[in-house]
């Protein structure tokens, strides 16, 4: 499915993105993995299914295994790029990007493309949601559903260190301050 993107709204961009070389890392017959064209983490990739599914509201009991499959293949994905580091699964509450994609994304947030309050708060609080508890919601209720204003106030949220949760009023102050976590899986962190 991921054949005839012409359309050029840019929250389309990761159909188009499914077949780009450059940001492609693997794929199988039933997900396309890319690399995150604005990583917020030394490792942050997408994964993608080839059924058209739009977002998380799409999502039916029927689609049990192709999480289950997407899951895996993050975790696989994960351990081929980096053993020690510390990973998540999972998917934003409220996509700003058409079709869905689970993140994979390493705990050390070391990327000069995590720049604000944001992008921050979309990786580190409820907003973002384990692909586990997706899988469970979907288990249990036959469906998944977000309250999208209670996920936006998340954004919103003061900048707290996602390892041993002190505030902190700038991005560059969080940041320098994270350098300092060893967010390794080891650490327990
Ligand atoms: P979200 O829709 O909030 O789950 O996040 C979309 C993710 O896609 C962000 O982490 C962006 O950095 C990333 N992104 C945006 N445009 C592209 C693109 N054209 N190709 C690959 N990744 C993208
Ligand atoms: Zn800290």
């Amino acid at each position: 499915m991921a054949s005839g993107k012409t359309s050029g709204h840019w929250s389309m961009g990761l159909l188009a993105s499914m077949d780009d070389p450059e940001l492609k890392v693997t794929a199988d017959e039933k997900v396309v993995v890319i690399k995150d064209k604005y990583p917020k983490a030394k490792f942050h990739f997408l994964i993608l299914p080839k059924e058209k599914i739009p977002n998380l509201n799409s999502l039916k009991p029927s689609h049990l295994d192709l999480l289950r499959h997407i899951h895996k293949k993050g975790e696989e994905i994960a351990g081929k790029a980096n053993k020690e580091l510390k990973f998540r699964f999972g998917y934003h509450a409220v996509p700003s990007m058409s079709h869905l994609h689970m993140h994979v994304i390493s705990q050390d947030f070391d990327s000069p493309c995590l720049k604000n309050k944001k992008h921050w708060n979309s990786f580190t609080t409820s907003y973002f949601v384990d692909s586990s508890e997706i899988i469970r919601q979907l288990e249990k209720k036959g469906r998944v559903e977000q309250d999208g204003q209670r996920a936006n106030e998340m954004l919103k949220q003061d900048l707290r260190c996602h390892v041993c949760n002190k505030a902190f009023t700038t991005m560059p102050s969080l940041k320098a301050h994270i350098v300092f976590h060893n967010v390794t899986k080891s650490a327990g962190s």
